[in-house]
């Protein structure tokens, strides 16, 4: 299976390939690469810093819940 790079659209290549057993099957997995060094370095670093917002976003969302939950609590 191949794939092309979703930032500049180069033909990725295979960087890694192994075999995993999912019940009686054997199945082969690829893990692919775009040529590019900075191209994919750019591809990683876009992968972590939408990791780190979705993880800020995360923690603000809990941090609300908790105000309302504390809020309630002081007006009761
Ligand atoms: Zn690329």
């Amino acid at each position: 299976m191949s794939s092309t790079c979703t930032r500049c659209g180069k033909q990725r290549v295979v960087i890694k390939t192994w075999t995993e057993i999912v019940g009686t099957a054997k199945i082969t997995r690829t893990e692919n690469e775009c040529p590019d060094l900075e191209c994919q370095k750019a591809v990683n670093s876009g992968i972590a810093r939408q990791k780190h917002q979705r993880d800020i976003q995360e923690k603000e969302k809990q941090q609300r819940e908790l105000e309302r939950l504390n809020l309630k609590r002081n007006i009761s």
